[in-house]
C-alpha cells in the first residue's frame, strides 16, 4: 500500500485549523492584553491574566500550564476542591464566584485571592474564619455596578458608608475592587462601568487614605476595554478554553 492516509481528504481544510489549541488561544489573549496596555500607555506587566477554568477538566488546565499560564480562577468551591489537588502545587488560584457562607472555610486555604467579597456579612464571616485558621486572605470588593437584581455586590453609592466596618476587619487584606458589567452586545458598553469602578476606587483611596491597587475588570467579551480603563486583573475563560456547557448558577 505505502500510501498516505486520505481518510480526511473529503473534509474541508478549514476544519483542521478552526479548533485552535489552548496554547494558541493563550498566545492570542496575551497579545490582546499587550495591545490594550500599549494603547493606553500602560505596561503589560501591570496586568495579570486569570485564566477562568470553571467547568473545564484538569487536562485542559494542564494544557494551559504547559503553555506557561500559572494563575487560574474558579467560581465554585466544590469544583475547585476536586481540581486543585490534581494540579501542580505552584499553580495559583483565585476565587471569582459568589462565596457561600458554608464554603468560606474550605475556600480560604485554596485561593490566594477572593475577587468576590460581595457583602458586609460575608466579609465578617471571612474575617472570623480567617482568624480561626490563622490566615490573612487577600480580597477584592465586588461592586454591583449597574444595580442588577440578579447580581451580587455592593451598591456603588453605599460602599463608602460600608467601608468603615469593612476596614475594621483585621484579617482582611482589602486590595481593590471587582465588577461584572451587564451582559451587552458591544464590548464598548462595559467601558462606562469600568470608568465608574475606577472612579469609586480613586475616591475611596482618598477618603480613607488607603491603597486599593487592584481592579479586577474584564472577561472574554471586554477585557481589552477593562485594561484601557485600568484593570490590573482580567478574568478570561471562553477565549482560552472555549465555550462552556451551560450549567446552572454559572455565567
Ligand atoms: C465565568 C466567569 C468569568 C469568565 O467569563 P468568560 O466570558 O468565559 O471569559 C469571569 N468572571 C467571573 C466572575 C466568572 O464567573
Amino acid at each position: 500500500m505505502g500510501g498516505v492516509d486520505l481518510s480526511l481528504a473529503g473534509e474541508p481544510p478549514a476544519l483542521q485549523f478552526c479548533m485552535s489549541s489552548i496554547a494558541e488561544n493563550l498566545d492570542r489573549v496575551r497579545d490582546q492584553i499587550a495591545t490594550a496596555a500599549m494603547k493606553s500607555g500602560r505596561s503589560a506587566d501591570e496586568i495579570e491574566l486569570v485564566a477562568i477554568s470553571k467547568t473545564h477538566p484538569v487536562e485542559n488546565v494542564r494544557e494551559a500550564i504547559e503553555a506557561g499560564q500559572t494563575l487560574f480562577g474558579e467560581s465554585r468551591v466544590q469544583e475547585a476542591r476536586a481540581k486543585i489537588p490534581e494540579l501542580p502545587s505552584n499553580i495559583r488560584w483565585h476565587f471569582v464566584g459568589h462565596l457561600q457562607k458554608n464554603k468560606v472555610r474550605p475556600a480560604l486555604p485554596l485561593f490566594e485571592m477572593i475577587h468576590s467579597v460581595d457583602s458586609v456579612a460575608l466579609a465578617h464571616d471571612i474575617n472570623r474564619i480567617a482568624e480561626e485558621e490563622g490566615l490573612y486572605p487577600r480580597v477584592l470588593l465586588e461592586v454591583n455596578v449597574a444595580g442588577e437584581g440578579s447580581k451580587f455586590g455592593f451598591a456603588p453609592g453605599q460602599l463608602r458608608d460600608q467601608m468603615e466596618s469593612l476596614l475594621a476587619l483585621p484579617r482582611l487584606s482589602i486590595e481593590g475592587l471587582m465588577c461584572i458589567p451587564p451582559v451587552a452586545e458591544e464590548s464598548e458598553d462595559s467601558r462606562k462601568f469600568f470608568v465608574e469602578v475606577r472612579g469609586l476606587r480613586d475616591s475611596l483611596e482618598k477618603e480613607f487614605t488607603l491603597k486599593l491597587p487592584q481592579l479586577s475588570m474584564g472577561m472574554t467579551q471586554d477585557f481589552s476595554i477593562g485594561i484601557e480603563e485600568g484593570a490590573t486583573l482580567v478574568r478570561v475563560g471562553t477565549a482560552i478554553f472555549g465555550e462552556r456547557k451551560l450549567r446552572k448558577g454559572h455565567l
